[in-house]
């Protein structure tokens, strides 16, 4: 068998993309990807938030990895001009038993290493959300927005520059070990090299149990409708977290319109993929949460109408636990020699996009 690269790389989402970009500077990487172009799968359908890292247990390598990525995604996200916004974030206790929930994500922020976080009294949220009901709130000052397209446009062409080689439209049907080297067997032929990566998202878990590496993973869809008055709000307005995520939020997208969600249900793997089998991306929410949605928001916006909200899209993330199950942190190791896997790569995946890439380097 000949070797055709170091390191082969599946999955081009916005994962696959740090990890293949950071290993081109030193070795040879192909990348392969199911569809006709990177980042059409999750990747392109989330919150696009950068967290700041207040929300994972401390020491879970989510907490490491977004606190890390975070700042790592700031300075290439300005050295290379690519749209963001550091917004901040406040996560607000409307109820009173919820306050204790905003003094522990406090605390086990100032464990995390997140910068520039404070408490925000009853009197001094009017002054950020002047509609606001809240009583008690949690300012981030390191969370912001970005243009994750763009983000994923300058990693492809920085990976391609590199000298790395990206497959289209190469969907891994088979990866086998022969001679201490891997073969990896798309619908359109076969690449043999000494690593394999699994970055592949949703299906990452099919990837792995190529080589017998078996994990369950859950999938969690998340929709989202968008507000179609202008409400003037600055900054990412979450409530307290809820067991199963971070609760339907308010975010400023980058052009300005404001995105509410997502939710979390958890869905059958056979749902509607996206995009299609043509290439065309089906994914509308559904609009029949749009009262449920239209509840949750009217704390932060008293005087919203229910009509003010539009379906916008959906996201599923590939997740660990089980509905009703306590926090899984990501999976990122290597499984025997050579062959690195990345399961359960929910949020904060997009944040962590560098940091997970350079730990998937040390890993090597
Ligand atoms: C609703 C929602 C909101 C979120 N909000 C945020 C947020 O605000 N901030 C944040 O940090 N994170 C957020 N996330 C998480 C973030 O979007 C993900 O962690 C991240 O996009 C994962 O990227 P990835 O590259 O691992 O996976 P993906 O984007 O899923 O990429 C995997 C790629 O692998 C390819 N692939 C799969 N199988 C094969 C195969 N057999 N052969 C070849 N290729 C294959 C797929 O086509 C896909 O392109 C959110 C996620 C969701 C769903």
């Amino acid at each position: 068998m000949e070797i055709d690269f170091d390191i082969i790389v599946i999955g081009a989402g916005v994962d696959g993309l740090s990890i293949a970009y950071q290993l081109s500077k030193k070795y040879s990487v192909g990348l392969v990807e199911k569809n006709r172009k990177y980042g059409l799968e999750t990747s392109s359908r989330n919150s696009e938030v950068i967290h700041s890292g207040i929300h994972y247990p401390t020491g879970s390598l989510k907490a490491k990895l977004c606190v890390q990525g975070n700042q790592l995604l700031y300075e290439f996200l300005k050295e290379n001009n690519i749209l963001h916004k550091k917004t901040g974030k406040l996560t607000v206790a409307v109820e009173k038993d919820e306050t204790k929930e905003i003094e522990r994500l406090y605390k086990q922020g100032l464990e995390n290493g997140v910068p520039d976080i404070k408490i925000i009294e009853k009197h001094q949220l009017k002054k950020f959300v002047p509609e606001s009901e809240g009583l008690y709130a949690l300012y981030t000052g390191s969370t912001g927005i970005l243009n994750v397209h763009y983000l994923m446009d300058c990693l492809y062409e920085k990976f391609i520059n590199n000298g790395g080689i990206a497959g289209f439209d190469e969907k891994v049907i088979n990866i086998e070990k022969k001679n201490g080297l891997y073969l990896v067997e798309t619908e359109k032929g076969q690449y043999c090299s000494e690593i394999v990566i699994n970055s592949a998202g949703l299906y990452a878990d099919q990837i792995s149990s190529k080589l017998d590496f078996n994990y369950d993973v859950f999938w969690a869809k998340g929709d989202y409708f968008t507000i179609s008055k202008n409400f003037n709000i600055p900054l990412l307005i979450y409530p307290a977290p809820i067991k199963e995520g971070l609760g339907i939020h308010l975010t400023p997208r980058i052009d300005g319109i404001l995105r509410v969600g997502p939710d979390v249900e958890y869905v059958e793997k056979s749902y509607p993929p996206y995009p299609d089998e043509k290439g065309n991306s089906i994914f509308k929410p559904d609009e029949n949460k749009k009262d449920f949605f239209y509840q949750q928001i009217k704390k932060f916006i008293p005087n919203i109408e229910i009509d003010d909200l539009v379906p916008e899209s959906y996201g599923i993330r590939p997740k660990l636990q089980r509905k009703g199950e306590d926090f899984k942190d990501f999976i990122i190791k290597e499984e025997m020699p050579g062959f690195i896997n990345l399961i359960g790569i929910d949020s904060p995946g997009l944040t962590s996009c560098l940091a997970i890439a350079k730990y998937v380097e040390n890993l090597l």
